[in-house]
């Protein structure tokens, strides 16, 4: 009972701070579509996206990919298909995966069809550039049998000529513009299971875009901040990009696009929306940034935390503090916690004193918390089913 108090009374303040911090943030209404089982927009919660980095031809290597992807947490992936070969390869790659599989084609309709054909979730493609109208009314006419969702993915870097020409260079106007061509493309053939994307790379013209189609269209929003770099530049660009973008409840799935290995956009996906109070990913670490207060070695000990809680996949608040000055606070705000003095540390759990521990015992005792606390967690829940 203690500890359905203590999680109960820290849901409650945290949405309380929420609110009263103007974070409860509603969400733009959208229609809903579903990739394979996920369903995108309509009120459902932020859905996760990567995309495979392998050749989409070597179907081992792929799926060896996708299902990490699907252990991390990713909640659809995405495939580009270059040519007849990769697209081919769908046909093994979907019957051996469990997460909704989209199929990215650019400029050729028979791969289209042929990832239809093989049971791709969704599709990528631009209407406008896929080919000649009677092939993109074939594609559409299949997608609809299958209820396959399209995606229109804008890009400022491929705008239209015509577009660049009339706005001089690709503004969010020209890649508004760009978009509900493609859109009223697939509306005339009375097709309606429409995700958009507009991405630039960068922050201020991506969200000028999406603000904009919002005001024209109620189609769900894929997002991105595209060709955002390297893991630490590439984070940083794309959380401030698509903070911005949660806030005015623009997003309704997306990706977050690194040069770095898929599972670390899916990781920095989580953290971001699990920062924003937007999602549970399993454990939140909370940790201090260290000062000379602190008297153990705490940048291991955290290190050794993480890396642990990294194979748990249950919401679970973990705190490791420096100090007993600022410490306790914290550790015992969370669910499992330690406050460090010099050479000990004083675990923490749903805000009780357990013991002191000596500096080289405070990774173990405290995991050891965390999985007593996991497992009464789990068998309380049990028994109240
Ligand atoms: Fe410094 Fe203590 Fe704050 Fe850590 S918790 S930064 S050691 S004051």
């Amino acid at each position: 009972m203690r500890e359905l108090i203590h999680s109960n009374r820290m849901k409650a303040n945290f949405h309380l701070i929420k609110k009263s911090l103007g974070m409860d943030w509603p969400r733009r209404k959208t229609k809903a579509v579903f990739i394979g089982g996920v369903q995108i927009g309509g009120g459902a919660p932020v859905v996760i996206q990567s995309m495979t980095k392998t050749d989409t031809r070597n179907v081992r290597a792929t799926i060896t990919q996708i299902n990490r992807l699907t252990q991390t947490g990713c909640q659809i992936v995405r495939v580009g298909i270059p040519d007849e070969e990769a697209a081919l390869a769908l046909r093994e790659i979907k019957r051996e995966i469990a997460l909704p599989l989209i199929a990215d084609i650019h400029f050729q309709p028979r791969l289209a069809l042929l990832a239809l054909e093989y049971g791709v979730d969704g599709l990528r493609i631009n209407p406008g550039t896929i080919g000649p109208r009677a092939k993109l009314k074939e594609i559409v006419g299949l997608a609809k049998e299958r209820q396959v969702p399209i995606r229109i993915g804008v890009n400022a870097g491929s705008l239209e000529k015509e577009l660049l020409a009339k706005y001089g260079q690709p503004t969010a106007e020209a890649m508004v513009e760009s978009a509900l061509r493609h859109i009223r493309l697939l509306e005339d053939m009375d097709f309606d299971l429409i995700k958009v994307s507009l991405k630039a790379s960068d922050i201020a013209r991506t969200v000028a875009a999406y603000r904009l189609l919002a005001q024209q269209v109620d189609y769900p929003f894929h997002a991105g901040i595209t060709e955002a770099g390297p893991l630490l530049r590439g984070t940083i660009k794309s959380v401030a990009g698509l903070t911005l973008l949660l806030r005015e409840g623009l997003v309704d799935t997306f990706r977050i696009s690194l040069t770095a290995p898929p599972e670390e956009e899916v990781r920095v996906a989580q953290l971001l929306l699990a920062s924003l109070g937007l999602g549970s990913f399993g454990p939140e670490l909370i940790s201090c940034p260290i000062c000379s207060r602190c008297e153990v070695d705490l940048a291991q000990i955290v290190k050794k935390v993480e890396e642990s809680l990294s194979g748990i996949r249950e919401s679970i608040t973990v705190a490791v503090m420096g100090c007993m000055v600022n410490g306790p606070g914290e550790a015992r705000e969370a669910d499992v916690g330690v406050a460090c003095g010099r050479g000990v540390g004083v675990i923490f759990k749903k805000g009780r004193v357990l013991r002191k521990v000596k500096e080289e015992m405070i990774v173990t005792e405290l995991l050891k918390e965390v999985q007593e606390f996991l497992r009464d967690r789990s068998d309380r829940r049990k028994k109240e089913k």
